[in-house]
């Protein structure tokens, strides 16, 4: 029987989380709210605006508490931030590539594109360098507005309330997730999507057709994630004796990372912007060149456990 490939894994991953994410509406209670699991924050943006949102957003609880003024309240921000930051290093960005809801709609557009036989374009190193500094400038504006706002500094709270903070009103997860909800009838279709985080959705959706995983390079929770990337306990490794320079990692990976392909001699080659998709690993076609390891343990490495033909998968 054919072994299912990583990218099936990845597809079963990602409708089981958001199956999981809609568990309140399948009659399972809330479970960001309870004693255990209340500080756990998953890095996406797009529970927050889910009905009966199973699971709260990181970067909508930072925003939130640091939001809340000074006292105490901004205590309450060290312990998610020490289990976000466990996870990650366990982890990796493996949430990006296996479980992300807004990685999974971009999954979806790729596969769409593909079958449109819309060719994409080929990022710079420069410019993949500048989409993900601005992860990190969008992450800082949206840490110091909140904190802003707390802290009544520059009169920011008269610009912003607490409960429309700037990144709540531009970020494309709230209108994509709203009109989802609409189109499944969970939301009424008089619910509010704000226009900025409309356009930006669509244009995201637009620049997805021509960038792979456009929004991903800029994603703030995303630059969060990748300062701790390269030093998870999950890892991708290359043996680069067995690399034949084919170009195939380079032309798969959705990120457009060069160093899978360039790096010849460390055995670490995890990007901090890499999603762990393994989508290099999965198509690479030499034996045990590409491999991913957990605390050094071989989780799976290219052309094992099944040999690929690459020939066309690769668009
Ligand atoms: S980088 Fe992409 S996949 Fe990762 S959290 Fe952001 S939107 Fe989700
Ligand atoms: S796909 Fe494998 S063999 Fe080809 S360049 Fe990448 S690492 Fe080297
Ligand atoms: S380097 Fe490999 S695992 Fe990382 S994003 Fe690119 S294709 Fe996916």
């Amino acid at each position: 029987m054919r072994r299912p490939k990583i990218t099936e894994w990845r597809i079963i991953a990602q409708t089981a989380w958001l199956l999981v994410l809609s568990s309140a509406l399948l009659g399972v209670p809330y479970f960001s709210s309870g004693p255990w699991t209340k500080n756990i924050f998953w890095p996406n943006l797009s529970t927050r605006f889910l009905i009966y949102n199973p699971t709260t957003s990181f970067l909508y609880q930072i925003q939130s508490r640091l939001s809340s003024g000074w006292e105490s309240y901004y205590v309450t921000i060290v312990i998610p931030l020490v289990i976000f930051i466990l996870l990650v290093i366990v982890l990796g960005r493996v949430w990006c590539g296996w479980l992300c809801p807004m990685g999974f709609l971009q999954d979806i557009l790729l596969r769409i594109r593909k079958r449109l036989g819309i060719p994409y374009s080929e990022v710079s190193p420069k410019a993949v360098l500048v989409l993900n500094q601005t992860g990190y400038v969008i992450l800082f504006l949206i840490s110091f507005i909140s904190f802003a706002v707390g802290v009544t500094f520059l009169g920011m709270n008269n610009f912003f309330s607490r409960a429309e903070l700037p990144f709540e009103m531009v970020a494309p997860p709230r209108p994509i997730t709203i009109f989802l909800q609409q189109v499944l009838g969970w939301e009424s279709w008089d619910a509010a999507i704000p226009l900025p985080g409309l356009i930006i959705a669509l244009a995201i959706i637009a620049l997805s057709f021509k960038v792979r995983h456009f929004w991903c390079r800029i994603c703030p929770a995303g630059a969060m994630m990748s300062l701790l990337n390269r030093k998870a306990l999950v890892s991708i490794e290359k043996d680069g004796t067995k690399c034949t320079k084919c170009r195939v990692c380079l032309r798969a990976c959705p990120m457009d990372i060069e160093e899978i392909y360039e790096e010849k001699e460390l055995d670490n080659v995890t990007n901090p912007t890499c999603i762990h998709c393994y989508r290099c690993v999965e198509l690479c076609p030499e034996n045990g060149c590409l491999s991913v390891k957990f605390l050094n343990k071989t989780l799976t490495m290219s052309k094992y456990p099944y040999s690929r033909n690459v020939k066309g998968v690769v668009k």
